[in-house]
């Protein structure tokens, strides 16, 4: 099986796919999105229905001019053209048509603003209400993925890229889905219902907006594809700026003590750059498109007036009626406008989505395994034990075989690189071994995962520590359900109470980002604690008293051994002379075993330990 490079599922699908996958996401709601749409749509009606009310009155008042001044009698078939001139005429009863009139049109113009307002307030309500659940559920879903990803995904991706995914990422696709939607739907209604208004107006005289609409459709096609190129460029920048603010806020210490800050300052401005000059490509290619859009629009209406103006047809429209259609049809250039500017932010929001989704398809940590037992023995068989690294050439481990008793102690020795680390990270299957590993004389692969991880606590070089107080860090996750009491024995146990408590608010007391309040060997202890607490048959000391000074590691090394017995044990320390007790021990070179034996027996043999032992036991003593 080996180390899968954990290289993302490469997402070829267009963007169309990938929005309507976005827009799965708003299935759950879908009575809040009926609902706002609605409201969308009335808002649009109502607008029309407002050139449409301007047309009356244009008829209505050149009917009236037209009496007063030339002397003519009321037109009446101009005033029947349209459809609000049907309920203004249904609501003026008779009498005299300019002081009904002068009622009845401010009234319906109001009527029509608070129809409007309220379909406005639906709409956009709903369309944000959706989108905020999508974003949400979609930062929970990808946050949830890193949870399953397997440890070969972690080393394969920058951090920076994976926080970005949350937040810049998750952003992007918010104005996908908020301000996008909003205006696909509105606009894109409003359009659609102005271009139908137009066609019952005068269908011959629409055409003409017809025959500009592939023109258009073909320019926001092109123009659709480099927004999302430039949108992955921009996204991924934004990931790089990320990660440099990590690294150097993180590593300020080195930065500053090596004279980092200008080579720390490039990079952020190499970084930042790179995002300043995709970004403003992508505004230029949308304030191209934009105008240009406008521009056939406007080419349209050119055509529009100029054949409106031929004799033959200004006479079949009334004043009203021709009104009504330019107004119309100037009307249409504004949502198209947006929708063309809109486009910019759903490319975008696609480009983002497609990383999002690919992180989401990405392939989980195996965990086929059925068995799960309540405890185990910690009896250890490796079976010709290989594993590389997916991003290595050459195996980090080949040919191990050896075997544990339960309860017994195995020590790894060797060389920096040898090797040993990688060795105790396929015990809790952080990665996927070649050749077999048994616990119980069960492949460990057939273990669930979360019940394999149940039986083994591990202390490992680097001590991971989390913003919250000193009790929370030692009772952390699973470890949660335990007692105080047994929380605070195994800070005993762990030579860690003495300071605990010397702390302004003891066990209460706020470690700050990664403990930075600590020092390493309190870091350690605590570490140590938590391991206890755990009290798993499988005990893993990766370096665990590294960072403690002889005489704490002293105190440490008691309890260590306490609580070793009974539990079987890997150990790896720099200090030979930790070792020495261990039942077993194995040395390392170069990833393979090249010797294993008690201490006693490794000295009489002369070989690499016994070289090993000699060289430490010089520079500890000389
Ligand atoms: P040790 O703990 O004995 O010092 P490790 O097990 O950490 O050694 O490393 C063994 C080898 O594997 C080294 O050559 C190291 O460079 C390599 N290695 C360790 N971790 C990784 C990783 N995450 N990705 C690629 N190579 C790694
Ligand atoms: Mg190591």
């Amino acid at each position: 099986m080996g180390d899968k490079p954990a290289v993302p599922v490469q997402n070829n699908s267009s963007g169309l796919t990938i929005y309507l996958r976005l827009l799965g996401y708003i299935r759950v709601y879908w009575l809040i999105f009926i609902a706002s749409v609605l409201g969308m749509w009335t808002f649009s009606a109502m607008e029309i229905a407002f050139v449409d009310l301007m047309g009356y009155l244009i008829n209505v008042l050149t009917v009236i001019t037209g009496e007063t001044v030339e002397g003519l009698h009321i037109d009446v078939g101009s005033l029947d053209e349209g459809l609000t001139a049907k309920v203004a005429k249904w609501l003026v009863t008779g009498g005299d048509p300019l002081s009904q009139s002068r009622v009845v049109i401010p009234i319906m113009i109001l009527i029509i603003a608070v129809i409007r307002g309220l379909g406005f307030v639906a709409g956009n309500y709903g369309m944000s209400y959706i989108s905020q659940s999508v974003v949400d559920r979609l930062r929970n879903q990808v946050f949830a993925k890193y949870t399953r990803m397997p440890t070969a995904y972690f080393d394969s991706q920058m951090s920076g890229h994976l926080v970005s995914q949350l937040t810049f990422h998750v952003q992007q696709v918010m104005g996908a889905t908020t301000d996008a939607l909003k205006v696909l739907i509105r606009e894109g209604s409003l359009v659609i219902g102005l271009l139908i208004y137009l066609f019952y107006l005068n269908w011959q005289l629409a055409l003409i907006f017809f025959a500009v609409m592939p023109v258009i459709a073909l320019i926001v096609t092109v123009v659709s594809k480099r927004f999302r190129r430039l949108s992955k460029r921009i996204q991924s920048a934004m990931g790089d700026v990320t990660q440099v603010a990590h690294e150097a806020v993180s590593g300020f210490r080195e930065m500053r003590l090596f004279g980092g800050e200008s080579y720390e300052i490039r990079r952020m401005e190499t970084a930042s750059k790179h995002n300043r000059q995709q970004t403003l490509k992508l505004s230029l290619t949308e304030g191209i498109s934009t105008p240009v859009v406008q521009l056939l629009v406007a080419a349209a209406i050119s055509t529009l007036i100029w054949m409106a103006m031929v004799p033959d047809i200004l006479g079949t429209m009334s004043t009203g009626g021709f009104t009504k259609f330019l107004l119309t049809a100037g009307l249409l250039a504004k949502p198209l406008r947006q929708l063309t500017q809109t486009n910019a932010v759903i490319q975008r929001g696609i480009a983002a989505a497609t990383v999002l989704f690919d992180t989401m398809d990405s392939e989980e940590e195996l965990d086929d395994g059925r068995l799960e037992p309540e405890t185990v023995r910690g009896h250890f068989v490796f079976d010709n034990v290989r594993f590389r690294y997916g991003s290595k050439l050459e195996p980090a481990l080949q040919d191990i075989s050896f075997s544990v008793e339960p309860g017994k102690t195995i020590a790894l020795v060797g060389s920096s690189g040898s090797g040993k680390s990688t060795l105790i990270s396929l015990i809790p299957r952080f990665y996927r071994h070649e050749g077999r590993i048994l616990l119980d004389g069960a492949e460990i692969n057939d273990y669930r995962l979360q019940n394999l991880r149940r039986h083994i606590a591990l202390v490992s070089q680097q001590v991971t520590l989390f913003n919250d107080t000193v009790y929370n860090n030692i009772a952390y996750g699973e470890l949660s359900k335990k007692s105080p009491e047994q929380v605070r024995e195994a800070a005993r146990t762990a030579n860690a109470l003495d300071f605990i408590e010397a702390l302004d608010q003891g066990f209460d007391t706020l470690i700050g980002d990664d403990g930075v309040m600590l020092s390493g060997g309190q870091r350690q202890r605590l570490a140590i604690a938590r391991a206890m607490l755990k009290d798993a048959p499988v005990l893993i000391l990766d370096e665990a008293t590294s960072a403690l000074d002889t005489e704490s590691e002293r105190h440490i090394q008691a309890a260590l051994e306490q609580i070793m017995k009974g539990r079987t044990t890997f150990v790896i320390a720099h200090r030979l002379s930790t070792v020495e007790n261990a039942d077993r021990i194995l040395v390392l070179e170069k990833g393979r075993l090249v010797e294993q034996g008690s201490h006693g027996e490794l000295l009489a043999i002369k070989g690499r330990y016994a070289q090993l032992h000699s060289k430490q036991f010089a520079t500890e003593t000389g």
